[in-house]
């Protein structure tokens, strides 16, 4: 049987990390076992899908490395994957359910249902305990009013039993007999619920596994139901555990950035976003954690996911980029980098091998790109750093002499860089002649050529800094 596994986001907003998530887990799960990944969008709710948020969302997916295989964007035997292009197919599904006495028309209205809902509350039942008033309207009356052209509903005739699953991550399952009533599979508009469409379209399009966040968990009740109305075999789940904040609450805008886009918009890799997510409710079997996708989809499988909520961390994404970031080429860092500088920043007047030792150098000091032109400062900044480090250099006579003694020695260089054989001249000079040594050779050293108390390494550092730079900090 070939694995065959969706991804079905509501294109109501931009492509949320958690939906990142179980898109990758899907990905994953389907390439791990050579099956296919399905993108199927769910856009009965019209009034909040837009087509906007569902061209975004694939392209989220594509910067993510996470190609589907089917979808509105591919086609496939499938199609369409679009569920309001299925409408049609899910009504009569629906009515094929009235016809079997598995579902019927319900005619409450919303101030009936309230008030049924407030009864069944104040009686200390289930709120839905009532909701099953027209379940057993004879049809012929029932199709009267409907004709009549009275407002009304389907809803599914609970069988009113315990069900019970088995869950890949979270073994077994039971749902208590009352947890839902005779609920709503059609609206008065004549749309399908997404229970419905749901629980339809994986079997028509012959899903294997269904990969989603534990917030559904609850939903797969009612699905359970409805393979059983139909007589089909439900697929088999995994629930995912819930993406939380530092507060423990399910994650959300409060937490910070929590859309794809602005992660891709504030440079971070693809590949260390998914890196960082797949960790979140997985674990590798070599406990290894920075790896790429294509690394971990041979050894991918559902037996290591945690069921509990995972704590997504920003800090710990921005060391996963740094991680990767480091494992770059020169010439993958460089076209990850370069265009992340602003635009009239002096690094982009430098030749081609300068930028290279450059990035190469600061790779090690940032771990996110927008960190970077705060660290090019000491190669660029011309302005002296101020506070109570500085001062205390600045006191020291050695200090003045250090300064005095460069400052001549630039003054007569042409070359467009001070390189590392006259740094070390520049050092030797002040410790045997000027015999300078310890903190105040070097930090001496390190004012009167930066301007700063502390930074990196003065050997990378200066043969790196242009001249006219370094002749502005002196005062020529
Ligand atoms: N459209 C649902 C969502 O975006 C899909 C849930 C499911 O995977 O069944 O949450």
């Amino acid at each position: 049987m070939t694995v065959r596994v969706r991804f079905a986001p509501s294109p109501t907003g931009f492509l949320h990390i958690g939906g990142a998530r179980t898109a990758l887990y899907c990905h994953l799960y389907a390439k791990a076992k050579g099956g296919s990944f399905v993108l199927r969008i769910e856009d009965t709710d019209l009034e909040r899908s837009k087509r906007e948020y569902e061209v975004a969302m694939i392209e989220d997916l594509l910067w993510l490395g996470l190609e589907n295989n089917e979808g509105p964007d591919k086609g496939g035997d499938f199609g369409p994957y679009r569920q309001s292009e299925r409408v049609e197919m899910y009504k009569e599904l629906a009515q094929q359910l009235v016809a079997e006495g598995k579902a019927y028309p319900c005619f409450l209205t919303d101030d009936e249902l309230e008030k049924l809902t407030l009864q069944a509350q104040e009686e200390k039942k289930s709120p839905h305990a009532y909701h099953g008033k027209y379940r057993d309207l004879d049809p012929v009356e029932a199709q009267k009013r409907i004709e009549a052209g009275e407002t009304h509903v389907i809803r599914f005739k609970n069988p009113g039993k315990k069900y019970t699953f088995t869950d890949l991550v979270r073994g077994e399952v039971t749902f208590p007999e009352d947890m839902v009533g005779d609920f709503v599979i059609l609206r008065s508009s004549g749309m399908p619920v997404y229970n419905f469409c749901c629980v339809i379209d994986d079997w028509k399009m012959e899903m294997t596994h269904v990969l989603r966040a534990e917030e559904h968990l609850n939903n797969t009740v009612r699905q359970l139901m409805i393979y059983e109305a139909f007589n089909v075999l439900p697929p088999e789940f995994a629930h995912c555990s819930l993406l939380v904040g530092e507060d423990r609450q399910k994650l959300s805008k409060r937490h910070g950035a929590t859309s794809v886009i602005q992660y891709r918009d504030q440079n971070f890799l693809p590949q260390a976003l998914m890196n960082y997510l797949c960790l979140l409710g997985w674990s590798h079997p070599e406990e290894k954690d920075i790896f790429t996708l294509e690394e971990v989809i041979p050894i991918f499988d559902l037996s290591r996911f945690n069921k509990s909520p995972a704590l997504y961390d920003i800090e710990k994404l921005r060391h996963f980029n740094g991680e990767h970031m480091r494992r770059l080429s020169s010439a993958d860092l460089m076209a990850y980098l370069v265009p992340t500088i602003p635009e009239g920043h002096a690094f982009h007047a430098q030749s081609n091998e300068w930028k290279e030792t450059c990035l190469e150098f600061f790779k090690e000091k940032i771990n996110i790109p927008s960190e970077l032109p705060e660290q090019l400062n000491v190669l660029f900044s011309t302005e002296s750093e101020t506070g109570e480090a500085v001062d205390e250099v600045l006191a020291w006579e050695s200090t003045a002499s250090i300064k005095e003694y460069i400052k001549s020695e630039v003054a007569k260089m042409n070359d467009s860089f001070i390189s590392e054989e006259k740094f070390n001249e520049f050092t030797d000079h002040c410790k045997k002649e000027l015999k300078i040594k310890g903190k105040f050779l070097f930090k001496g050293l390190r004012l009167a050529l930066t301007g700063m108390a502390e930074g990196p390494d003065l050997k990378v550092v200066i043969p790196l800094t242009p001249i006219e730079v370094m002749k502005k900090r002196l005062g020529l």
